[in-house]
């Protein structure tokens, strides 16, 4: 079976395995307690915190622990809506996740502005320095590439633009992080990542806030995380997360992602040759290397996923998928496209595991799906 759906969760990573079972075997205490177990707790505790903000570039203190990046987002959100004026609008970005999207119209309502995209996926900068130069809100939460698509946003852009006008930036960097540098992400005032999407456990991730402005706490009942965030923290999935990272970093640093933009280039030349009438979304924008998101010319997307799932290939249609119901994608929707196209929609993402042969294996077994489903078997 070939694993094509790491933006939707990706395979535990060697290192992190063997990093979660070291810290559960040797490291027993509780982080908050004050003997000796509970001090090799906090030092571990300390030393991942160091090694995250290294990766950022930013300072320990504003690193804070969560159980993934729907609570990261909903916490950063929240915090806004805390600590902003009444009259403060949160500009968000038409393709956001719903973890963001849902949140900020839960606490800012009709103060939520969104800022459109173009029919690529790119946040429309002519739009955003137009409608900045106007008005300020309080805060512009722009996430760095697009889970869906694989687009990458201008984050560079966007916080300069924001930092000009001294308005917070907040990005959503969960399918960036262990796929892309880590490095200059720190200057945003705000970041949110999840460990399972780069080869860390599911159920941790992290909020990265400026430490002087404290968070407000989603959850009561005790002073952990500076008081922002309540609950024992889960130190060993905390330590596995940041040796996925680490490796994921190394392998960054060595450029192995470049090779790999090259295969997928190809299985898309190649998808476009031999099913005729695929579309490529985003084509004409900056994409990760390891997404495409492709509109099919026959047949629904879930007959698609099926008969490729027969085929050994896991797949997926990239939109909100919480109830085991698909939901037409509010990303594609934003793009530009029609109703009877958005529900075409299949998204093949690769992984660092993913090989050149993988992506061969993946483009015939379209090649063959396709030639089914177009003659009707
Ligand atoms: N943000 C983005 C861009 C995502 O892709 C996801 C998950 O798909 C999330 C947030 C939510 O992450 P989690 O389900 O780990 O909380």
């Amino acid at each position: 079976m070939f694993y094509f759906d790491y933006n939707a969760t990706a395979p535990v990573m060697r290192e992190a395995r063997e990093a979660w079972l070291e810290a559960t075997e040797k490291i027993h205490g509780n982080p908050s307690s004050p003997h000796a177990f509970g001090l090799a707790a906090n030092k571990a505790l300390v030393e991942a915190r160091e090694k995250l903000a290294h990766h950022l570039g930013c300072h320990p203190a504003d690193i804070i622990w969560t159980s993934g990046a729907t609570e990261a987002n909903n916490m950063a959100i929240h915090h806004f809506a805390q600590t902003l004026d009444a009259k403060s609008e949160v500009w968000i970005s038409a393709i956001e996740h719903p973890c963001v999207h849902d949140s900020s119209r839960h606490y800012f309502g009709k103060r939520t502005k969104v800022i459109p995209v173009t029919h690529d996926g790119v946040v429309d900068m002519e739009w955003f320095a137009t409608e900045m130069a106007d008005t300020r809100p309080g805060v512009v939460s722009v996430m760095c590439a697009n889970n869906e698509t694989g687009v990458i946003q201008p984050w560079r852009e966007l916080l300069a633009i924001c930092q000009a006008y001294e308005v917070p930036f907040f990005t959503d960097a969960v399918q960036w992080l262990g796929k892309m540098p880590a490095k200059d992400l720190g200057a945003c005032d705000f970041i949110t990542g999840a460990a399972h999407k780069f080869g860390g456990p599911r159920g941790v991730g992290f909020l990265k806030a400026p430490h002087k402005s404290k968070i407000n706490s989603l959850i009561f009942g005790g002073k952990q995380e500076r008081g922002q965030r309540a609950g024992t923290e889960n130190l060993p999935i905390i330590v596995a997360m940041l040796a996925a990272l680490d490796a994921r970093e190394k392998q960054l640093a060595n450029n192995d992602h470049d090779t790999r933009a090259v295969w997928r280039e190809k299985f898309e030349k190649l998808l476009l040759r031999q099913v005729p009438g695929t579309t490529v979304v985003g084509l004409g924008a900056p994409r990760l290397w390891n997404t495409v998101s492709a509109l099919m010319p026959e047949g629904g997307q879930q007959r698609w996923v099926t008969r490729l799932d027969k085929a050994g290939f896991a797949v997926s249609t990239g939109s909100a998928c919480t109830t085991g119901k698909e939901e037409p994608s509010h990303v594609l929707s934003a793009m530009g496209y029609k109703a009877g196209q958005v529900t075409q929609v299949l998204r093949f993402s690769s992984g660092w595991e993913t090989t050149a042969a993988d992506w061969e294996a993946l483009e015939k077994g379209i090649v063959k799906v396709y030639g089914e489903v177009h003659g009707g078997k």
